[in-house]
């Protein structure tokens, strides 16, 4: 009800952020440590920053989200986290046995201004680390960057503690997705296996956030990149990072680290950007592009091409994390339709931008930081009305509000399924979201037509 009285008229603000559009670095983080094969995440700080973190995982995937804390109390706040650290390995290490632990800082932590490696050199000094087992750590103040950020140097973490050279290469690809569903991963990598690439993809969280219900408790779940994985990335011949927030900063690190170079690409959504993907790695690998491939594109550009008439010229907004807003724009223009806005709440530099323009044109509204929060896009929103909206869970007031169909897609979704399983990635998820694209368009339709136009064949 309140949301009626957001006004129209944008005043520029400076330091008032109302209802963000982005959530804290940790959850990202601790996201892409889930990605990785027995591997717990720990949060190092207090516990309600854990709490915190968990559930927003927990309730977007449906699947209680596993992670440990240091657990400040007032003595930690004023003294520093190491000695709950220090305890909280020992128990962690006794108790749950991972691989490896990825721990991440939290505002607290960082504001205290805890030296990670210090404590982690001490742990091990004090074999307070079982042989065999790894601890690594990411910094991730939530006073800067979003999740998407959190989620990048936790990846690029990885690539610092594991990835090595040894002066031989493979012939291994290595593919970074940038933050994305499980279901997108797994069809990244269905890409990849069709045309029969040596890869390696990590983080990885296909079959572990969204594993199957089969009675039994797994603490680490089937799925996740191994560590054996990460640590050979640095002998392969490329890295393909898709989504330049996400998943170039560990690709750039590895480039660095090991002289494995890079291709930067967007995420693979719709035809257009699936196809970058498959010439990229067709060119990389000298293979060709398997009849498989060719029909899912076939069956991707077939449908747009036959309800062309529902989605040409149709106006979309859109709110969300920087490459996923990329590969969406990218998927609109395939469809024909218009961008009128594009909000994040991350803050990917001006790249960004000018990626979202050259693909919607110069007259999209691009806003990002910490004042591109939802009240900001209402706002646009209100100023130009579009057919469609496009954005997470949070949307559904804005969307209700203004009587504007809502696609739900990105993070977080909390009030509906199926993320987790139906990709929106490579041409089969181009033709899911398609299908649910189409779907609310035709909806609206349908319940907007006078009787003596409501038709079954549409
Ligand atoms: S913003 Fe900072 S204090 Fe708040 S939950 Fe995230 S890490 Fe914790």
């Amino acid at each position: 009800m309140l949301l009626r009285h957001t006004p129209e008229a944008v005043a520029e603000r400076s330091a008032l952020t109302i209802n963000p559009a982005k959530t804290c670095q940790p959850v990202g983080a601790m996201y892409a440590a889930l990605g990785v094969h027995r591997c717990l995440p720990h949060s190092h700080g207090s516990q309600g920053c854990c709490a915190y973190h968990r559930s927003a995982l927990t309730r977007h995937y449906k699947d209680p989200i596993m992670a440990t804390t240091s657990s400040f109390t007032e003595g930690a706040s004023v003294f520093g986290g190491q000695a709950n650290m220090l305890e909280a390995l020992t128990n962690i290490f006794a108790l749950y046995d991972p691989e490896i632990v990825a721990v991440h800082t939290t505002c607290l932590s960082e504001t205290i201004g805890d030296d990670l490696p210090q404590i982690i050199n001490k742990a091990r000094s004090e074999d307070k680390i079982p042989k065999g087992k790894f601890v690594v750590h990411a910094n991730t103040p939530s006073y800067k960057g979003s999740h998407v950020t959190g989620y990048a140097n936790m990846v690029a973490a990885f690539v610092q503690y594991f990835s090595r050279s040894t002066g031989r290469r493979t012939g291994r690809i290595n593919l970074i997705p940038s933050f994305v569903e499980p279901s997108d991963m797994s069809e990244i990598k269905h890409i990849a296996s069709e045309m029969g690439i040596d890869f390696a993809m990590f983080p990885d969280t296909s079959d572990v956030v969204n594993g199957p219900m089969d009675g039994k408790f797994r603490m680490y779940p089937r799925g996740g990149a191994t560590r054996e994985q990460i640590e050979a990335a640095g002998d392969a011949r490329l890295t393909v990072a898709l989504g330049r927030v996400g998943a170039l900063p560990a690709a750039k690190l590895l480039d660095t680290k090991c002289k494995v170079p890079v291709e930067a690409l967007d995420l693979p959504i719709g035809v257009r950007a699936t196809d970058a993907l498959v010439e990229t790695l067709r060119k990389a690998a000298g293979v060709p592009v398997p009849d498989s491939l060719s029909l899912e594109r076939g069956q991707l550009v077939d449908v747009l091409c036959d309800m062309s008439q529902y989605t040409y010229g149709r106006t979309v907004s859109m709110v969300g994390d920087p490459d996923l807003l990329v590969g969406l724009v990218s998927f609109c223009r395939d469809a024909g339709m218009r961008v009128l806005h594009v909000v994040t709440g991350t803050n990917p530099g001006p790249k960004f931008e000018r990626r979202i323009k050259e693909l919607a044109g110069e007259g999209v509204t691009v806003r990002t930081g910490l004042q591109a929060d939802m009240f900001l896009f209402h706002q646009l929103v209100k100023g130009e009305r579009p057919d469609l909206i496009m954005g997470n869970t949070y949307c559904k007031y804005i969307a209700r509000d203004m009587d504007i169909p809502l696609v739900r897609v990105g993070f977080p979704i909390y009030d509906r399924v199926g993320h987790s399983y139906f990709p929106v990635t490579g041409y089969r998820g181009g033709l899911m979201l398609l299908e649910r694209v189409l779907g609310a368009i035709q909806d609206r339709i349908d319940r907007d037509a006078p009787e003596e136009s409501f038709e079954l064949v549409m």
